[in-house]
């Protein structure tokens, strides 16, 4: 046992977890004959940075009395969940996690992500309608839509980002197109181009404003001047 965890523990640099699963047995007992045989732990820096290397399976090949690592980048995984070796494309990419992929494989993650929907439904629910008010999530909702409809026009700037359009909306005071005040849930607040996109206009700051939603609809093709002269 001793040779064994000297081999493959300080040697070979697995991790405990690897380890206990090549012995078929609990983290725990190689925990307790690490302790029994005075074998020195890694410290938590050195184990990340072992892990956030991206390898697995450190080969040590020895020559000339002089050790060096074969690094293997890593083309499979071992999912958390089921335990099950598989090939990367099967793990969600994920920048949180070390190595730059979820710890569990697709299937097992769909199968939690349905548990945790049916446990939490109603919560899910309440968190969409709040946060669907939100102003953070219209300017987004806002941005996609208008870069969608820029890019089907193939109009030549297309920056408009949503802190802009949050920008925008939380500034405008009264519609840039009637001059009349915005009031609470009676006039919605929409975003226009000066330009319409349709006739070659930007989609970027320089070309929006903030018009009522009667008045975005009357203008329609026109331009601002154009509309401005034929209401
Ligand atoms: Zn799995
Ligand atoms: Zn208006």
């Amino acid at each position: 046992m001793e040779s064994f965890l000297q081999k493959h523990y300080v040697r070979k640099k697995k991790s405990m977890q690897t380890v206990a699963r090549e012995l078929g047995c609990d983290c725990a007992l190689v925990d307790y004959y690490m302790r029994k045989y005075q074998i020195p732990r890694r410290s938590i820096s050195e184990a990340r940075r072992l892990q956030s290397n991206h390898f697995r399976d450190v080969e040590i090949k020895e020559a000339k009395g002089v050790q060096s690592w074969i690094r293997a980048p890593m083309k499979t995984k071992r999912c958390s969940k089921c335990g099950k070796e598989k090939q990367l494309n099967e793990f969600y990419k994920s920048k949180i996690n070390t190595g730059g992929h979820a710890s569990q494989c697709k299937t097992c993650w769909k199968k939690q992500v349905k548990v945790y929907y049916r446990v939490n439904v109603e919560k899910i629910k309440k968190y969409f309608k709040e946060y669907s008010k939100t102003l953070h999530w219209k300017a987004s909702a806002k941005k996609h839509s208008h870069n969608r409809r820029a890019l089907l026009n193939s109009c030549e700037i297309n920056d408009l980002t949503s802190t802009q359009i949050k920008t925008l909306l939380s500034a405008a005071r009264v519609c840039t197109l009637c001059g009349r005040p915005f009031n609470d849930n009676e006039r919605k607040k929409t975003i226009e181009h000066d330009v319409p996109v349709c006739r070659g206009g930007d989609n970027t700051l320089s070309n929006v404003q903030i018009a009522c939603k009667s008045c975005n609809s009357k203008k329609g093709r026109k331009t601002s001047l154009e509309f401005a002269a034929h209401p």
